[in-house]
């Protein structure tokens, strides 16, 4: 059975895909940070269901965590390794502080790079694998007051086209999704005015279900000759 391993996957999107693999038969190793008693209930569920999963918990940002959480794994596992955790800063550039900035930068720039440095020998040695990082379409086209979080997953892009080339020749295959405007937690500092705006802005005319996003991770999972591209799940949002 394949192994995949999502940070991030107590909530929302990262929930998601944890459930959308395990019914589509990989062993699912969910992380979490803070929200230990949703990881452990969505563990459950997915036993319950017939599924295989596991939780361990690592701040991605921080690398003796995911150098903890790594021992705890078998050899070679993962697998796939998909890069969903994240953190959004809504706010003018001006008034953001240090702290609010090294937040941004090191959970959703560093983690990737933890996680993907801390799997790539294991992968490299079975001359297989598979990433996928979740950055945002305004990594591509940024988003006002959202800039030092723009960056941040413009950064998560550059990142996945400089490793496709890196470990293309060893068999892993690296990609990147930039959801656009997903119903998740992450848009609770929105009213219901402002998330109705922004459906009305999408050409499909409405939020995307975190659903949307685990199907392209998916797809990328299970096809061996695509790597280092950059697919917009936004309802046209982009366009
Ligand atoms: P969410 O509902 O807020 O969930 C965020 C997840 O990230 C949680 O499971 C959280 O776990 C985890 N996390 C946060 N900091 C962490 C850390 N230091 N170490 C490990 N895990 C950590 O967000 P979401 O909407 O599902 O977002 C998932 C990804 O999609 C993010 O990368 C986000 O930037 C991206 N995205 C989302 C949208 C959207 O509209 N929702 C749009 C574009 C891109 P704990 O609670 O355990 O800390």
């Amino acid at each position: 059975m394949k192994s995949v391993l999502i940070t991030g996957a107590s909530r929302g999107i990262g929930a998601s895909m944890a459930e959308l693999f395990a019914k589509s038969g990989y062993h699912v190793i969910i992380n979490y940070s803070k929200s230990q008693d949703a990881a452990l209930a969505l563990c459950r569920k997915i036993s319950e269901g017939g599924g295989s999963a596991e939780c361990i918990s690592a701040d991605v940002s921080k690398t003796d965590d995911v150098t903890q959480m790594m021992s705890k794994l078998p050899a070679f596992s993962p697998d796939i390794l998909i890069n969903n955790a994240g953190v959004s800063h809504y706010g003018l550039l001006q008034d953001m502080t240090d702290a609010e900035y090294d937040r941004v930068m090191s959970i959703n720039v560093k983690g990737t790079f933890n996680l993907c440095r801390a799997v790539l020998p294991r992968m490299i040695s079975k001359k297989a694998g598979c990433i996928i990082n979740i950055s945002s379409i305004w990594g591509r086209r940024g988003g006002a007051c959202e800039t030092v979080y723009s960056a941040s997953k413009a950064a998560v892009i550059g990142l996945t086209l400089a490793l496709a080339k890196e470990v293309g020749p060893s068999g892993i295959t690296v990609n990147c999704i930039c959801p656009g405007v997903i119903g998740t937690d992450m848009l609770s500092s929105f009213s219901e005015e402002e998330k109705a705006a922004l459906a009305g802005d999408t050409p499909l005319m409405r939020l995307g279900l975190p659903h949307d996003v685990a199907a392209a991770a998916i797809f990328f999972a299970e096809n061996r000759f695509i790597t280092g591209q950059i697919l917009d799940v936004s309802g046209g949002f982009s366009l």
